[in-house]
């Protein structure tokens, strides 16, 4: 799926609109964090709102409940005491801090994190902070815990920046046209469509900007959390290396050619202040 709806390239700074009603908020977390080197990306695309966002989450409850109960019928859920499970919620509890400063909503979400036993190298992070992880990702990539922050912060990034609305609001609405969509949303047909949608949020693909974005965005928040900027990169060869844009899973919708690489390397600097005055503080 292609995606001709380009962001704004006006660097708006979304951070800063966000750093100063978090200010306010006086957040411990945020009210440390420093006005400087954030990454510049565009506003989340509008085609977004013509999707209510609760009815997206709702859906992702509902598909993220069903992939669990699957999982743990086969025995493949790790339970709690699993050591990569507390390894990714310790990651994740460094992460959420700087999440709501992307959406306010995320700072109603009730973020979860579970570990599920497969070879795919996959992760996702669905509508509303329902991350899961795939054993393989770790251990087939021998992930570092820096490398396993940034894919979570990239996964984090796709829901807080609601790709997922937007790509639904599209495909929706190339079949029955958007303001037809909007029409049927406002009718209250809204069960019919989370059902509808629920199982498209395993399966969405991004678009290319969509993926830059989650990039960038997921560098800022893990150099926030204090984890290493150019884990970002080190991830992307390692993913080059596992198969590039070929194999199920992870690899097939993040290809990691050298575009990707070249424009981390190219922000890794703009977030090295933020990294090194998280560090400090810790
Ligand atoms: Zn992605």
């Amino acid at each position: 799926m292609l995606c001709d709806l380009k962001t704004s390239s006006r660097p708006v700074s979304l951070y800063r609109r966000g750093f100063l009603a978090a200010a306010g908020a006086a957040t411990a977390a945020l009210a440390a964090g420093p006005v400087l080197g954030q990454v510049a990306v565009g506003d989340a695309s509008p085609l977004r709102s013509l999707v209510p966002a609760r009815e997206i989450e709702n859906a992702a409850v509902q598909q993220y409940g069903q992939l669990l109960a699957g999982a743990r019928s086969k025995g493949a859920l790790a339970p709690e005491t699993h050591p990569q499970l507390v390894r990714l919620r310790t990651i994740a509890q460094r992460l959420i801090p700087h999440c709501a400063q992307w959406n306010d909503r995320a700072r109603q979400w009730r973020w979860e994190v579970n570990l599920i036993g497969s070879k795919n190298i996959n992760a996702f992070c669905m509508p509303g902070g329902k991350i899961a992880f795939f054993t393989g990702i770790l251990d087939q990539l021998q992930l570092t815990d820096d490398e396993a922050a940034m894919v979570m912060g990239h996964e984090m990034a796709h829901a807080l920046r609601e790709h997922a609305r937007s790509r639904i609001a599209k495909s929706q609405g190339t079949g029955i046209g958007l303001s037809v969509l909007s029409q049927v949303l406002g009718l209250g047909r809204l069960g019919d469509f989370a059902a509808n949608v629920g199982t498209q949020l395993l399966t969405l693909k991004y678009s290319r900007s969509d993926e830059t974005d989650a990039d960038l965005v997921g560098l800022e928040i893990a150099a926030r959390a204090a984890y290493n900027p150019e884990a970002s990169v080190t991830l992307w060869q390692k993913m080059a290396k596992a198969g590039g844009g070929k194999g199920p899973g992870f690899l097939s919708t993040h290809p990691s050619g050298p575009d990707r690489i070249v424009q981390l390397q190219r922000n890794v600097p703009k977030v090295q202040g933020l990294y090194r005055q998280a560090l400090a503080r810790r």
